[in-house]
C-alpha cells in the first residue's frame, strides 16, 4: 500500500518507540523520511537501521529547531508530513511538582511541539498533514501525571485551533491519543524495575483488551492520517488505546 509515494515526512523523536515504528511505516508506504532526536549516536544507529536521514535537534530549543528546518530545507525543499512525536513522561505527585521538572516536561511536550510546527510551517507544502502525538492521559486523571497530562491536553487544544487556522492552506492537523504502548519511555522515568512492573500490570488490567499496545499499531494510524485517504479529516483526535478511555472504572 504505497499511499505516500512522492511525499517527504519528518518524524521528531524518530529514533525510538512510536516514532521509530512510524518512520518505518511511512517509509514502507513510499515516503522519503527524516527522523530527529537528541542523542547523535542513537539517531545515527536508528537512521541506518531504517535507511532514512537522521537529524540532531533538541525540540526544547527553538534555535535547534530553526537549524533543523534549515537542514531539512536544504535536503528536501518542502515537507508533506510532519509527525510531532518527541516527548517525555516524567510522573510526579501533586505537592511534589518542581519548577524545573515542570518547565522541562512542558518545554518538550508542549512548547517543543508548538515551535516545531511554527518553524516548519514555511517549508510545509499546502495540503500537508501534521500529526501531533498526544495521549489518553489528557483525559484520564491518572495519578502522578498532572503535568504530563496537562502538556498533552494543551497539545490537543492547540491541534484544534491550528487546524482551523491552517485549513486555508489545506494543511490538516490531527492528534493521536495512545493508551499504554510498549516503548522505552517508561524505563526512562528512573522508576525502579519492581515499581515499573507493578505499574505496567495495573495499567494492563485497566485496558479492556488486557494488554499494552505495540508501537506499530500507533504507526498505522499515523500513516493513515498522513495520507490522502484522510483528506477530509482535520482538527480531530483518535484514541488508539485498547479501549482504556471508554470504561475507566473497569477492573
Ligand atoms: P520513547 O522514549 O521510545 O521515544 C521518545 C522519543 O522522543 C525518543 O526518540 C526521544 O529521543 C525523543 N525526545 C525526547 N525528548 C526530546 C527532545 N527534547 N528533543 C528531541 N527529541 C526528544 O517513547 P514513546 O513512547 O515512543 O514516546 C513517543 C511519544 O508518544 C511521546 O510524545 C509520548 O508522550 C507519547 N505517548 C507514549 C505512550 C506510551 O505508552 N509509550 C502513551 C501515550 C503517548
Amino acid at each position: 500500500m504505497r499511499t505516500l509515494d512522492g511525499k517527504v515526512a519528518i518524524v521528531t523523536g524518530g529514533n525510538s518507540g512510536i516514532g521509530f515504528a512510524a518512520a518505518k511505516e511511512l517509509k514502507a508506504r513510499g515516503a522519503q523520511v527524516g527522523i530527529t532526536g537528541r542523542n547523535p549516536e542513537r539517531v545515527k544507529q536508528a537512521a541506518e537501521q531504517l535507511g532514512v536521514k537522521g537529524y540532531i535537534a533538541d525540540v526544547s530549543s527553538v534555535s535547534a529547531i530553526d537549524q533543523l528546518v534549515q537542514q531539512v530545507k536544504a535536503d528536501h525543499g518542502k515537507v508533506d508530513i510532519l509527525f510531532v512525536n518527541a516527548g517525555i513522561f516524567a510522573p510526579a505527585p501533586v505537592g511534589q511538582i518542581e519548577e524545573g521538572a515542570f518547565d522541562h516536561q512542558m518545554g518538550i511536550n508542549f512548547k517543543g511541539a508548538v515551535f516545531t510546527i511554527e518553524k516548519f510551517l514555511p517549508i510545509l507544502n499546502d495540503g500537508a498533514s501534521i500529526i501531533n502525538l498526544s495521549s489518553v492521559n489528557a483525559y484520564t486523571g491518572m495519578a502522578n501525571t498532572a503535568v504530563y497530562a496537562a502538556s498533552k491536553a494543551a497539545l490537543n487544544s492547540y491541534t484544534r485551533t491550528a487546524a482551523t487556522e491552517l485549513a486555508v492552506r489545506n494543511i490538516r492537523v490531527n492528534a493521536v491519543n495512545p493508551g499504554p504502548v510498549s516503548t522505552p519511555i517508561f524505563s526512562k522515568t528512573g522508576m525502579p524495575e519492581e515499581q515499573l512492573n507493578g505499574f505496567a500490570q495495573a495499567m494492563q488490567n485497566r485496558v479492556p483488551l488486557k494488554r499494552f499496545g505495540q508501537p506499530e499499531e500507533v504507526a498505522k494510524l499515523v500513516a493513515f492520517l498522513a495520507s490522502d485517504d484522510a483528506s477530509f479529516i482535520t482538527g480531530s483526535e483518535y484514541n488508539v488505546d485498547g479501549g482504556i478511555n471508554i470504561n475507566p472504572v473497569l477492573s
